[in-house]
């Protein structure tokens, strides 16, 4: 079997025209359009990239984008008080503070001080909570990319046999709760799973996030799995690879995201569309 691709960028892109439409409906009825306030933390290349890139689709879909690029020195207290500000701020409907922090800076704090329901990167206690208790609000973005991925093969979801690989917040557990949401019968594993290669061989549907380069080998694939693999691994050739040996994965799965250009592009794309729920949760309607 050779593998259809996922194309995360043609799933994304369809993401991006809904929201488009739905923010023009909503400005032509008289609302202001959302507004997302992103806020960077000192001079990370990769985090300087996907915030700018989180501000070009925001203005490719017609939410207004509020930067606040702060200097690397800048305490936990300044950085609380401009959540608090923005908290309070009625013109801003969601605000995304970009992770990593410089390690000064308690993470944790800094996302349970952002509101809820402003909350748009779905990392607050409240909506994780949510999520696990069946009645998701706003959903992590890199997870709720990954069930539209899922989605978009058409195949029948409810039932399957999942394998999540990864535990973290952001990734790994919220993963496995979206699986539930849909019906499948979940596994998670992590660093001290014992049998990993056995438990990958019974999964219909894998889900990888371990930031490990080619961690899963593509012989472990069950035939006709689908894959989707979170991991984004640059190699010191410059190249980015995913967590999963993709030609060889392609091999047996029916289909399977390719990085780049697989989950990546829907992590933003399910942004603009929580920045908008958002909007609409606030405005009442
Ligand atoms: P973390 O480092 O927080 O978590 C990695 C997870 O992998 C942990 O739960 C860890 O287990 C598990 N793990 C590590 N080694 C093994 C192993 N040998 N076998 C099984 N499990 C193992 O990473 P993140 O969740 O933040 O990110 C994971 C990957 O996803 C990274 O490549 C990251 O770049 C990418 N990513 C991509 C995004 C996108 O938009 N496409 C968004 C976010 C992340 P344990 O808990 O036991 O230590």
């Amino acid at each position: 079997m050779t593998a259809q691709l996922i194309d995360g960028k043609a799933v994304a892109a369809q993401v991006h025209e809904r929201v488009r439409v739905a923010v023009a409906a909503r400005v032509a009825a008289g609302h202001r359009a959302p507004a997302l306030a992103t806020v960077l933390v000192g001079a990370d290349p990769a985090s300087e990239v996907y915030v700018r890139n989180k501000r070009l689709t925001c203005e490719k879909v017609g939410i207004r984008s509020v930067p606040n690029h702060l200097e690397a020195t800048t305490s936990e207290a300044q950085l609380l008080a401009i959540v608090d500000r923005l908290n309070d701020d009625d013109s801003i409907d969601g605000i995304l503070v970009q992770l990593p922090l410089p390690k000064h800076i308690n993470a944790d704090k800094v996302i349970e001080r952002i509101r809820p329901d402003k909350d748009v990167d779905g990392f607050h206690p409240y909506n994780f909570g949510r999520l696990a208790q069946k009645t998701p609000t706003l959903r992590p973005c890199t997870p709720w990319g990954c069930v539209e991925l899922l989605k978009s093969t058409g195949v029948p979801l409810s039932g399957k046999r999942a394998l999540v690989i990864g535990q973290s917040n952001i990734v790994g557990r919220p993963m496995a709760l979206e699986l539930l949401l849909l019906g499948c019968t979940v596994t998670v594993a992590h660093s001290r799973t014992r049998d990993l290669p056995e438990e990958v061989g019974r999964a219909e549907i894998l889900v990888v996030g371990t930031g490990i380069p080619d961690m899963v080998k593509g012989d472990w694939v069950r035939e006709s799995a689908i894959v989707i693999d979170v991991g984004i691994n640059r190699l010191p050739s410059g190249k980015l690879c995913g967590d999963v040996e993709f030609e060889a994965a392609c091999q047996r799965a029916a289909f399977i995201t390719p990085v780049p250009g697989g989950v990546g592009p829907m992590t933003v794309a399910m942004l603009m569309d929580n920045t908008l729920n958002a909007a609409i949760a606030r405005a009442g309607g």
